[in-house]
């Protein structure tokens, strides 16, 4: 298990990291030429330093959380068997090199009539990143100092959502679903494990 530092404010350090792109490949392209999450628990897969990385953030102190959008529940492309089945997955094979998920945070709505199936998620709701509630759970349940904690995500959404509460955040590369936008990110990466590096460069340096 990751060693837990504890700090003298009382308050916890977060990172929060975005699912798709970051801890683990999309698997394709969706109608609007998106990138598209993994909808089959057998297609899921996540990237080979993801588990190192996460171990890393434990060792600085940080809890790690996934904060993810995942909107093909509403539109019945996904069920949460095989959603969960992905998490599962995901915090055993991180488990396997030492590392901890605190907590998997999983937005399941969309706010598009004309999309979703299953009408029990038709909301308007403020978990959907780039909104930030996700992170704003987090923090209630695991006593966190925003101020003092990271967000890594791939698309403009979660660098909108990071930086809402207060949180440093860095951009992991993805050009398709990031079109057309500004981002400023404080920090850009190459994928998840680079990201992880940096903030071992920044908490480090102080
Ligand atoms: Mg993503
Ligand atoms: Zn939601």
């Amino acid at each position: 298990m990751g060693i837990r530092h504890n700090f003298p404010t009382g308050l916890n350090r977060a990172v929060f990291l975005d699912r798709d792109g970051v801890i683990n490949p999309t698997v394709g392209f969706d109608e609007f030429g998106r990138t598209e999450s993994p909808l089959r628990l057998e297609d899921y897969q996540i990237f080979p330093w993801t588990a190192e990385a996460v171990k890393i953030l434990n060792d600085l102190g940080f809890h790690v959380f996934v904060v993810t959008n995942q909107p093909a529940v509403a539109k019945g492309k996904l069920d949460l068997f095989d959603l969960d089945g992905m998490h599962a997955f995901l915090i055993r094979q991180v488990r396997q090199k030492d590392g901890v998920i605190d907590k998997v945070y999983v937005c399941l709505h969309h706010p598009d009539p004309n999309q979703v199936r299953d009408k029990t998620l038709l909301a308007d709701c403020d978990c959907r990143k780039p909104k930030h509630g996700m992170l704003l759970q987090a923090t209630r349940e695991f006593n966190i100092d925003l101020t003092r904690s990271w967000m890594i995500g791939d698309t403009w959404k979660d660098i909108q959502a990071g930086q809402a509460v207060g949180c440093r955040t860095i951009l992991v590369r993805n050009e398709i679903d990031n079109r057309g936008k500004t981002i400023n990110p404080d920090f850009s990466a190459e994928n998840l494990l680079e990201a992880t590096h940096i903030i071992e460069r920044e908490e480090t340096s102080k």
